[in-house]
């Protein structure tokens, strides 16, 4: 199978006009995909994506662009090798490397190689991985600047010990689920009653951990997070999420305010580049039971790498979209498990919990083989524009049957928010 041709689509949602999505650092996103289609020599298309928040969508639908010459008439039978073309070219490798714009629109291309080749094999991504050998899964990975973390005989090593057991997890998964926690009463822009509706709603509906957004005034956020505790009481989580907020004296601080309420982990509380920091934050927060997470803006696998061997993290938060697609996410979730951290994925924008579970059920799967202190985030937006969207019931993922990576909008989607000239966008 062999790609030959390649389309690009600038899609946005108006989602500021509700302040859906509304936190400390992004008042007013707009979701947005950059989004590719990839056509085959034997007519199956590959649909892939990258997510912003609007401004700047643009400058990754052109980067995706750039990196048309290394995907056009290449076969995609080895996916590890076709991940590697697009991360290592000499010359676009300046712009990074393997970070930012060059690297969303890599993850871009990544992740519609692996709905082709699902689509291909007429399985799910998450089977698709899970029926490879340790061997292949491990060829996947980009093993480049791990090896003082993880080699790939142990990482071979790690996934042969989690063998035995795989088909009773994807059974127990069939029946129950894959644990989901909501976002949804959280948004920083939402009055108080609008939150406490949601979050009792939340619990009605099954979740074990909602997420309130934090960081933009401390009175507002003791006043929410006592209204949030209150309405789900003492048996159900809650975290809290910065989003890149604070400083390191100023995030031990804030929460230590927040701490009689049991915040079950703080997220993003610094520069995500700043891994002593977080360090740190996790040293001083520890006496108080708070544990500390982050990675949606963590560049790539090395960063992550560091994030573990400091001792920076608690929950691992992978994104489907923002380091090198599937591959990138596989290193990333090996990592996690020989360090013994929980991965919980950042979800939510447009398209990442349909992406995202196909990962954190392969984890579950074929990798750490443990639900334990695990959850994909949830947010109840924008999934009707989706072929094949998520579903969620009883505060759990359901599995994905269909062949692919759930990663397709409908046409009358690509078209309506078509940005700027689509009908969504002509006010
Ligand atoms: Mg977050």
């Amino acid at each position: 199978m062999k790609i030959v041709s390649l389309g690009t689509h600038d899609v946005r949602f108006p989602t500021s006009r509700e302040l859906d999505g509304s936190d400390a650092m992004n008042p007013d996103p707009d979701y947005s995909a950059a989004y590719v289609v990839l056509r085959a020599d034997n007519g199956l298309e590959g649909h892939g994506f990258t997510f912003t928040i609007g401004r700047g969508n643009e400058v990754c639908r052109a980067a995706i662009d750039a990196l048309a010459p290394f995907v056009l008439d290449q076969p995609v039978d080895d996916l590890g090798e076709f991940a590697r073309r697009l991360t290592h070219d000499s010359q676009i490798r300046w712009l990074g490397p393997e970070k930012g714009v060059v690297h969303l629109a890599a993850a871009a291309l990544i992740n519609a190689a692996w709905d082709l080749a699902a689509k291909a094999a007429g399985k799910p991504v998450w089977r698709l991985l899970a029926d490879m050998t340790p061997e292949q899964i491990v060829d996947l990975v980009d093993w480049r600047y791990l090896s003082d973390a993880l080699t790939p005989a142990e990482a071979i090593d790690l996934l042969e010990a989690v063998r035995p057991g795989r088909d009773e997890r994807i059974a127990y998964l069939e029946t129950h689920g894959y644990p989901a926690y909501t976002t949804s009463p959280g948004w920083l822009g939402y009055s108080d009653d609008k939150l406490v509706r949601l979050a009792a709603e939340a619990v009605a509906d099954g979740y074990r951990l909602i997420k309130l957004k934090v960081g933009d005034d401390l009175d507002d956020d003791i006043r929410r997070m006592r209204l949030a505790r209150d309405t789900v009481g003492d048996g159900v989580r809650i975290a809290v999420d910065a989003n890149q907020r604070w400083d390191v004296g100023q995030a031990v601080e804030w929460m230590t305010a927040l701490a009689p309420y049991q915040p079950w982990w703080i997220e993003e509380p610094t520069s995500p580049d700043d891994i002593l920091g977080h360090a740190a934050i996790r040293q001083r927060l520890r006496p108080a039971g708070i544990r500390v997470a982050t990675g949606e803006h963590v560049q790539n696998r090395i960063v992550f790498k560091q994030l573990l061997q400091a001792d920076a993290v608690d929950v691992v938060q992978i994104d489907a979209c923002r380091v090198a697609g599937v591959n990138e996410n596989v290193a990333i979730l090996l990592l996690a498990a020989k360090f013994g951290r929980p991965v919980c994925p950042h979800a939510g924008g447009v398209g990442l919990c349909e992406l995202v579970q196909h990962l954190s059920i392969f984890d579950f799967v074929a990798v750490s083989g443990s639900l334990g202190d695990r959850a994909i985030e949830y947010v109840d937006h924008l999934h009707e524009h989706f072929i094949d969207p998520v579903v969620i019931r009883d505060g759990a993922y359901r599995v994905p049957a269909a062949p692919g990576f759930s990663a397709e909008m409908r046409p009358e989607t690509l078209q309506r928010f078509a940005y700027p000239d689509g009908p969504a966008w002509a006010l």
